[in-house]
């Protein structure tokens, strides 16, 4: 079995359980997830560290299954992430926490964004009851590696 954190678009997070990483594929290419908290159809994986080591020893990779390997599934799994995130969310660079914010308080329309904060920045928005999820940074494409 293997463990994803997956996400709907009204930003709940839920565990789904499935025999490997192409069992999920198969789910999600045909609509056969929905959240169970808004049972929103539209759900796609996030990458959580805790959960990437706890496949990395599942049984799924449990034969011939490299370090190498791993990572290079890692870097697959964070590149279809941000490919998503791009398409979907507005980049606000630096003026993300001051955007999440606004958005917070009704100053300006609720949308997805994405972008940059400090620390302390994150730290604020947690404060004021903002949820944000951190990003590893995007992994080169294939043909860029070597
Ligand atoms: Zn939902």
């Amino acid at each position: 079995m293997v463990i994803f954190d997956l996400q709907c678009t009204y930003n709940h997070i839920f565990e789904g359980w499935f025999s490997s990483s192409d069992d999920l594929k198969n789910q999600l290419e045909k609509g056969m997830l929905s959240c169970p908290i808004c049972d929103d159809k539209k759900v796609y994986k996030i990458p959580t560290a805790s959960r990437i080591s706890r496949r990395s020893t599942s049984g799924d990779l449990k034969e011939g299954t490299s370090k190498a390997l791993i990572y290079k599934k890692h870097q697959e799994f964070l590149r279809e992430v941000h490919d998503h995130i791009e398409k979907n969310y507005e980049d606000v660079g630096a003026n993300f926490a001051d955007r999440a914010l606004k958005m917070h308080q009704g100053e300006i329309a609720h949308k997805g964004i994405r972008g940059s904060a400090t620390k302390d920045e994150v730290h604020e928005l947690n404060k004021a009851g903002i949820e944000t999820l951190p990003m590893p940074k995007k992994p080169p494409e294939k043909n860029e590696i070597n």
